[in-house]
């Protein structure tokens, strides 16, 4: 579903990725773990089309996104793709439910339509009771689980997370990892994770571990694991 073929990128003369190959299939939930610096972001960014290969090529259902210019690429990246970063980002001076929202806005979803999905997708969150409430009037946990619903509100192919629990403390960050299962359960949602979390990297199905702008090993067949979210 996901195709990442050998994909090189510097920053001047910092060869930050030195050929990256990665496959990641529909519905799979997928850390990528790595020292600080190892390209990890970069990565995530090339393949969220936020920031340009200098060579290689990102295919998200056979379509070869090197090929697309700005605004095709703005636009698939809008319809297709949702984002979770470290810290929120959402809009201070709108509602946790206009937040939600405004990606199928820009997407030219009708009022109505967009406002259904955004209600249905911050009750799964369990966001019922504060869908009015202003980002200043939520708990990070409570922001961070509005800014997966932004991510998920136009039905991406794939979210990407860039150390999404990064900002939480233990009981937000477990309730954020269940959640990312128990969509992945609802809408067979795909996730690709980068984090410094060995809890949340060890319950993936699959952790890619990076290295100094390479793949160095990848563990693969942790599915078995999932059942240690019980015991989160
Ligand atoms: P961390 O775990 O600390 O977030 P990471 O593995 O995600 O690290 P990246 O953020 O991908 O690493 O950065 C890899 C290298 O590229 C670092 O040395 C970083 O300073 C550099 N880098 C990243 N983005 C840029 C940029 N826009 N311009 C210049 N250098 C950059």
């Amino acid at each position: 579903m996901i195709k990442v073929e050998q994909v090189y990128k510097s920053f001047g003369d910092l060869q930050v990725l030195k050929g990256i190959d990665l496959e990641v299939n529909r519905g799979e939930i997928v850390s990528v773990v790595g020292p600080s610096g190892a390209g990890k972001t970069t990565l995530l960014m090339i393949m969220g089309t936020l920031e340009k290969a200098d060579a290689g090529r990102i295919l998200i259902d056979n379509n070869d996104l090197s090929r697309f210019g700005e605004k095709r690429l703005a636009d698939f990246r809008n319809r297709n793709i949702g984002f979770v970063f470290q810290f929120h980002q959402l809009l201070p001076e709108f509602t946790a439910l206009e937040n939600v929202m405004i990606p199928a806005l820009i997407g030219n979803v009708r009022q109505g339509v967009a406002e259904k999905k955004a209600k249905e997708l911050l009750t799964i969150m369990g966001l019922s009771e504060r869908m009015e409430h202003k980002p200043s009037e939520l708990s990070g946990g409570e922001k961070q689980r509005v800014a997966v619903a932004r991510a998920l509100i136009n039905d991406p192919v794939v979210v990407f997370a860039d150390e999404p629990s990064g900002s939480l403390d233990t009981d937000n960050k477990a309730e954020l990892h269940s959640l990312f299962f128990e969509l992945r359960e609802r809408l067979n949602q795909t996730f690709v994770v980068v984090t410094h979390d060995e809890q949340l990297a060890s319950i993936t199905d699959r952790t890619i571990h990076m290295m100094d702008g390479r793949i160095v090993e990848k563990i693969t067949d942790q599915k078995s694991n999932s059942n240690k979210l019980n015991n989160l």
